[in-house]
Parts: structure tokens; C-alpha cells; sequence
């Protein structure tokens, strides 16, 4: 039996894989079961964000796993304190609540934006307006709160109190405020929706109207954050600071991990009991964690970032094949001309090549680490596979 069969026979069918076993890795390039090695412009789904056993973040791992691997959150590390700290530092947050993944920091975030509104206003005031075409996680809430009818099928009943507006549409956005709204929860660029990023305007407008009312800001920042668009918050790029941000997918270089920060406003909302994760803050996960905030704040690491988005950017502008480049940093969104995303995907593994779609597009989030060299070679294969 090949691998792929053993595990679609004993694993849910929930993904479209792709048809390769992968085994190792190593910097940009990761190896198959055969021996064959693919560029990864994808790192995962942006979470290797240092590329594959990266040197720091591997010693990061392997030390604190042999030294304590987990312990309940009915006790303290030095490891969970050492990198909370340095991540509000760096964030400018108050307090920060870990979990385990992006829909859990998400439906924390929703949680502390209901308990916000209902410690100061009482019942009633618990609706939060997300945007048409978002994305937020799996679970329950968060497919509640995800705006995309495609995800509202089978497990009905969903969760009430959502609301959705029409991104970069501000008079939409205000026309389903009113006194009930507690939350607008949006991502600066939509990643799973196909890497659109919001106009400053509507950007502007919604903490201006948000400011108004005393309804919180959530920035989902699972896929924009921790670098990937070339500051540590996308958020920074428009100037504002939510209320409450959320991260995950690249926070701990491929371990799971989520983190939901909250500003002084509503740091303290979420008291004891009011929430809790067994995994969250995982020692080891907080240490990998640690190694990733270390090495994407070293002075020039953003730099480099925003240099090598120029030079991706540079060079597919000048590809045939390609109707429109979209996103920020290093979250990249390829429109194609006459190709399917899925088509040019698996023509590109066929040449060694990985890259992720998202809607109709290419999507590329390519490890903050990788090298000029390898972005010639893969996109010499993408060149090739989108002609
Ligand atoms: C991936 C993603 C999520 C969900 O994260 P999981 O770790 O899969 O739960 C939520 N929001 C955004 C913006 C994402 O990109």
C-alpha cells in the first residue's frame, strides 16, 4: 500500500491533496518520499515562516523539549512569560490570551468582544460585523462569523449574531451598525478570499465609526501578521492599532500555535474562567515562538522582506500569462490569463515547484527567509508553468 492510500484510507477526506508524500525539508526546499525536491512558496500555509528546520528555531525546539515539553496552565513558565512579554513589547498590546490555531484565536477574540460590551452595556449588544469574502476558521463561531455563504451549508443551526458587510463598501458597513454591534472583525488582506486587501478609506472609516460607538476593532491577523507583509501587523501599514489582533499560521514557524492580543481597553476582560486551552502556550510552541519573533525583529530582517516582495513583484510583472499581482509583502495573489489556479498549481509540482491557490488565484506566501537564488529558480518553474 503507498502512503497516500494508507492515509486516505484511515484519515477523513477533508482535503484536495496535492499527489506527494513529503519527508524533509531543509531552508526553502522540502524532499518527497522519492527523493524528488520541491521549492515551497507556499511554507505550509505560511507557518514555516523561517523555511523548513530552520537553525534557530530547530535548537529553540529541541532544547525546550527536552527540557519541559508541556505543562497546564494552572502553572507558570519562564518560556510562556519570557515570550508573552517580548510579543507585547514588540506589538505594543497590553495582554495576550494563547490558544492553539487561527479559528481559536478568533473565537477568543469574539468571546472578549461580547464579554467587552456586555460588562458595560449589559445584554443585547453582542452582534459583530465581519466581511463578505472573509475568512476566520473552521470551527462553529468562527464559520459563523466567516463571510461566505459557501461555508454556511450542512451544520446548520450556525451561530447567531453576525452580520455581513461588503468589504471597501463604507455606507454597507454603516448601514448594519446600530446599537446592538459589540465588534467589526475584518482582515487587512483577505487571504483565503484571494488575497484582497482593503483600501485605507474604508480602512480609516471603519476605526472612525468603531471609535464613535465604542465597538471593538478585531484585526484578523492570522494569515497578514508576524511579517508576512513586511511589518509585523499589516495593521501598521495602515496606520491603525485594533482593539483586539489575532495571530497564528506563521507565529511559531510551523508549530501550532494562535495568540490573541488585546489593547489596555479590553486586556482584562477575559477573567478567570471566562476562557481557557489546555495546549495554549505550550512551552515548546511558545519557545519555536520565540525564536520566530527573535528573527523576523532583528534589525533589516523587514527590510529584506519588503526587498525580496519588490523583486517577486518585479519579476511577474513581467511574465506573460499573468492578468493581475495582488496582496502585500510576501502574501502574494496571482491572477492568471488563460490557466486555472489548480492547473498551474499542479504543473508547477510536476517541475518542483509548490504554491497555494485561493479562489480563482495563485497564491504564494513564501518562507520571510528565502533566498534570492531560490526565488529565480521557482520562479523560472512558475515562468514555465504559466505560459
Ligand atoms: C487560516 C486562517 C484562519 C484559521 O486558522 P486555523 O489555524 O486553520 O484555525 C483564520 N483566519 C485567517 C485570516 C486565516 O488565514
Amino acid at each position: 500500500m503507498t502512503t497516500q492510500e494508507k492515509q486516505n484510507g484511515s484519515v477523513m477526506g477533508t482535503y484536495g491533496r496535492f499527489p506527494v508524500v513529503l519527508e524533509s525539508g531543509a531552508g526553502d526546499t522540502c524532499t518527497d518520499e522519492a527523493g524528488r525536491s520541491y521549492i515551497d512558496f507556499g511554507s505550509g500555509i505560511g507557518t514555516s515562516s523561517l523555511g523548513y528546520c530552520n537553525e534557530a528555531w530547530t535548537e529553540a525546539v529541541c532544547t525546550q523539549a527536552k527540557k519541559l515539553q508541556h505543562t497546564s496552565n494552572l502553572y507558570y513558565t519562564k518560556t510562556q512569560a519570557d515570550y508573552a512579554e517580548a510579543l507585547c513589547k514588540e506589538t505594543g498590546y497590553s495582554k495576550l490570551f494563547f490558544c492553539n490555531s487561527g479559528a481559536e484565536s478568533n473565537e477568543c477574540a469574539i468571546k472578549l468582544a461580547r464579554k467587552y460590551s456586555f460588562d458595560k452595556y449589559g445584554k443585547g449588544r453582542h452582534n459583530i460585523i465581519t466581511l463578505i469574502n472573509s475568512f476566520h476558521g473552521r470551527t462553529m463561531c468562527t464559520l459563523s462569523a466567516t463571510g461566505q455563504e459557501v461555508f454556511h451549508n450542512y451544520f446548520f443551526p450556525f451561530i447567531e449574531g453576525f452580520r455581513y458587510a461588503a468589504a471597501n463598501d463604507i455606507d454597507d458597513l454603516k448601514s448594519k451598525i446600530d446599537n446592538t454591534v459589540c465588534a467589526v472583525m475584518m482582515e487587512y488582506v483577505q487571504g483565503e478570499g484571494g488575497v484582497n486587501a482593503l483600501d485605507k478609506a474604508f480602512v480609516d472609516a471603519v476605526y472612525e465609526i468603531c471609535a464613535e460607538n465604542d465597538i471593538l476593532v478585531i484585526a484578523d491577523e492570522v494569515q497578514t501578521g508576524v511579517g508576512r507583509t513586511g511589518t509585523f501587523l499589516a495593521g501598521d501599514q495602515f496606520g491603525h492599532k485594533a482593539d483586539v489582533t489575532t495571530l497564528a499560521k506563521g507565529i511559531a514557524g510551523g508549530l501550532p500555535m494562535g495568540a490573541c492580543l488585546a489593547n489596555e481597553k479590553c486586556a482584562d476582560v477575559l477573567d478567570k474562567g471566562a476562557h481557557g486551552s489546555t495546549f495554549g502556550g505550550n512551552p515548546v510552541c511558545c519557545a519555536a515562538a520565540g525564536a520566530v519573533l527573535k528573527t523576523v525583529t532583528e534589525k533589516g530582517f523587514l527590510d529584506e522582506v519588503n526587498k525580496k516582495a519588490a523583486y517577486f513583484r518585479e519579476k511577474l510583472s513581467t511574465m506573460d500569462g499573468i492578468k493581475s499581482v495582488s496582496g502585500m509583502g510576501l502574501m502574494i495573489g496571482i491572477e492568471l490569463e488563460n490557466k486555472t489556479a489548480l492547473e498551474v498549481a499542479n504543473a508547477a509540482l510536476e517541475k518542483g515547484l509548490l504554491v497555494l491557490t485561493a479562489k480563482t488565484k495563485i497564491r504564494l506566501l513564501p518562507p520571510l527567509t528565502i533566498t534570492y537564488d531560490e526565488i529565480d529558480k521557482g520562479l523560472a518553474i512558475f515562468k514555465s508553468v504559466i505560459k
